[in-house]
């Protein structure tokens, strides 16, 4: 597929691609072909329609490596300008695929999720752990094994699970039904939370199953923000789980997907307990998460104004709609109903 004709206009219009156009300035390839309209550069091998570097292996849409081609071509134009002022203004979950975050104090009752995936792709998920943690206590521990929708198990090394034995396992769709009641209503702690909820969203839109409501934090940022002054500790939002777990003196089997989830559970007791003090930031799932924790107070009058403006002026009108529906619907289920003159009604 050629991607740059002219009916792929909208392609390249949306928010992750205009990123790579932004990384795609500061490329440059070693030699091009201008007959065969390739590019080399090192062991990268790019054409108009492909590329050999894992992004686009991942992605298959145009990585940077094919928006530099295509410019270089003169088939595309990289505006510097052009593209910040368009970043702007286009809608689009943050790293997170959650919604919104508010900085709280670390909660005592949450689940630790890990997910281990059969290969780069993030839809790959073939184990699942989840440690229960109930007032500050480990209270259950689960290991699911999915059969993945790939027989690529490039990561296996990493992991050593093979796809020979997760053949005969359920796969997600039907795994979903014993795992959504750790998920929905939850509080999903993970350690890394970014990845791991990017591999949750996509498994789910793979299988059109939708998002489940929860909250969720980041342990890696919450082993930062309370030892970041510890010299052990020094650059601790990029320590990999093994070295946090290693520093901690915990016993740890790196990526088995219970035993990286036990070992972020004990490692957020322990900050838990002894710096309670210190805020967590809580990422909220979608727009009726939101919602709901602006009705439990949880989340002030001010931020919500604030995130209706946000999405106004990302000419998100459709969700703001949406958004505000949804916190009428949670408050009248909790029986609240606003008078005329308060000052939210005149917002909602
Ligand atoms: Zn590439």
């Amino acid at each position: 597929m050629n991607f740059f004709s002219a009916d792929k206009k909208a392609l390249h219009d949306q928010y992750e691609q205009l990123r790579r156009q932004k990384n795609a300035l500061n490329f440059k390839f070693d030699s091009i072909d201008f007959d065969k309209r390739t590019g080399k550069a090192g062991k990268l091998r790019v054409s108009l329609e492909r590329c050999t570097c894992g992004e686009f292996w991942k992605r298959r849409k145009p990585c940077k490596h094919m928006y530099r081609l295509a410019t270089d071509l003169g088939l595309f134009e990289l505006d510097a300008e052009k593209i910040e002022v368009a970043l702007k203004n286009t809608p689009h979950h943050n790293l997170y695929g959650c919604e919104f975050s508010i900085r709280a104090l670390p909660p005592k009752n949450f689940v630790v999720v890990d997910f281990e995936k059969a290969n780069l792709l993030s839809d790959s998920i073939c184990q699942v752990g989840l440690v229960v943690v109930k007032n500050n206590r480990v209270t259950e521990k689960k290991s699911f094994l999915i059969r993945p929708p790939y027989k690529n198990f490039s990561a296996t090394k990493i992991h050593g699970i093979k796809f020979s034995e997760v053949k005969n396992k359920p796969n997600f769709k039907s795994a979903w039904s014993k795992l959504i009641k750790y998920f929905h209503d939850q509080t999903i702690a993970a350690f890394a939370l970014p990845h791991d909820l990017r591999y949750l969203f996509a498994t789910l839109d793979r299988y059109k199953l939708p998002h489940p409501k929860f909250k969720a934090f980041d342990v890696q940022a919450n082993v930062y923000t309370c030892l970041k002054n510890e010299p052990a500790f020094e650059g601790a939002n990029h320590l990999p789980l093994a070295t946090v777990a290693e520093k901690f003196g915990l016993e740890h089997d790196a990526h088995d997907a219970l035993s990286d989830a036990f070992v972020t559970a004990q490692i957020q007791i322990h900050l838990s307990k002894n710096f309670p003090q210190e805020n967590s930031t809580i990422y909220y799932s979608n727009a009726a998460a939101v919602a709901e924790g602006f009705v439990d107070n949880e989340i002030s009058t001010e931020v919500v104004v604030d995130y209706c403006k946000r999405l106004l002026k990302n000419k998100n009108s459709l969700d703001y709609v949406r958004f505000l529906r949804k916190i009428k619907q949670a408050e009248s289920k909790r029986g609240i109903f606003r008078e005329k003159s308060d000052p939210l009604e005149r917002i909602l």
